[in-house]
């Protein structure tokens, strides 16, 4: 019988929205919170109160303007403070194991005598979905340490909105005495650049055995890797994961040398039996002293630098455009024209830009 018409064919459900609208929860956190003056944000946060560096980050995430206003000063008023950390990026397919691996991590760097943030990019996540660190029970035994602070990513948007909101907060988190920040990404596309360009360290979780592609990792993010490390070598897995670095490290000498002159390693661990741990620690160390001895270190933050100048440039004249009431109006109609062959695709876009732009369109 045709599967459609059986009695028990179940349909694919769709997602569930979330309850509440996330932004709407943002606005209300914020609105609970009573006005304080710019100081009282920045000695808060520079004298390293959780409290307020939580509220200072809402009102980097907040898309109310007056907040955003705010939180530039409160950002201004902490720069001096910050940039003293090493940022590190982790990421990898979903399943790889990213959450427990930075449980375990995030908790060995902790008894090293560091202090860790944990920051997130997921730009397809709503908090209340959990889908990405959101859900806190995913490292409860790291969020109880008193020198972790975790935030999951921002609510969804734009991959370059929600990116940059992180990177203001990797400022106050710093500014805060954070000297350790990772970034967590799904493995997925874009974001892994996107990250690639505000960290120091690039990770990349692999599992054994399952395919390059069927993990929809590409050449490009492997290149970017400072290093990959196989995750669950344990349980019988030990092997594979053996074969899986050899492996990993071949593909890598294919790879030409990377800017920083740093060769990138492939290390194997179990974030579940705590093994190999140690190893990425003293790599990422490695690393360091390799980039500072060399000058990329401080090289490679101030071309980051110049590079989310222009980002965020770009990011604010996209919203600007698209947000503006009257190119919300015609935007229609020129798409209207485009579908009925009256207009090109390219004298639509020039005329909008120009109605924009005051005719400053070449
Ligand atoms: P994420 O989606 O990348 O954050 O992955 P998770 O950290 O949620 O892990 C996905 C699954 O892999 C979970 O069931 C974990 O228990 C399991 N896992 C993670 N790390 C290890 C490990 O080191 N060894 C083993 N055997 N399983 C692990």
């Amino acid at each position: 019988m045709d599967k459609k018409n059986e009695a028990l064919h179940i349909n694919k459900g769709i997602e569930r929205p979330p309850i509440i609208n996330p932004m709407a929860l943002i606005q209300f956190r914020i609105k609970k919170q009573k006005k304080h003056p710019v100081s009282y944000y920045v000695n808060g946060i520079c004298s390293g109160n959780r409290t307020i560096l939580s509220q200072a980050i809402t009102l980097v995430e907040s898309r109310n303007p007056r907040h955003n206003k705010i939180a530039q000063q409160i950002i201004e008023g902490c720069l001096p403070a910050s940039g003293k950390s090493v940022r590190i990026g982790v990421t990898g397919v979903p399943g790889v194991g990213k959450s427990t691996f930075i449980e375990t991590f995030g908790r060995h760097i902790i008894r090293c005598g560091k202090k860790l943030a944990v920051l997130a990019i997921d730009p397809s996540s709503e908090r209340s979905k959990g889908s990405i660190l959101g859900d806190k029970t995913r490292m409860e035994k790291l969020s109880a340490e008193q020198n972790a602070f975790i935030r999951p990513s921002p609510a969804a948007g734009s991959l370059g909105g929600v990116a940059n909101k992180t990177r203001e907060t990797i400022i106050l988190c710093e500014a805060a005495g954070f000297d350790t920040i990772f970034v967590e990404t799904v493995g997925v596309g874009q974001s892994e650049t996107t990250v690639h360009s505000m960290v120091d360290f690039f990770l990349l979780l692999m599992l054994a055995g399952a395919g390059d592609e069927l993990q929809g990792i590409k050449r490009g993010i492997m290149e970017m890797a400072d290093s990959i490390v196989i995750t669950k070598a344990d349980s019988g897995n030990e092997k594979k994961a053996e074969m899986a670095k050899v492996e990993y490290q071949n593909a890598l000498h294919l790879f030409p040398e990377a800017s920083s002159a740093w060769h990138p390693k492939v290390l194997t661990c179990s974030a579940v039996k705590n093994t190999g741990i140690e190893e990425i620690w003293k790599l990422i160390q490695d690393f360091v002293e390799h980039t500072t001895n060399n000058d990329f270190f401080q090289h490679n933050r101030q071309k980051q630098a110049k590079h989310w100048m222009y980002e965020t440039i770009n990011e604010n004249l996209k919203n600007n455009f698209y947000q503006d009431p009257v190119r919300k109006k015609t935007i229609a109609d020129y798409e209207a024209k485009i579908l009925s062959g009256n207009l090109s695709p390219f004298m639509a876009a020039k005329r909008m830009l120009n109605d924009y732009f005051q005719n400053k369109v070449q």
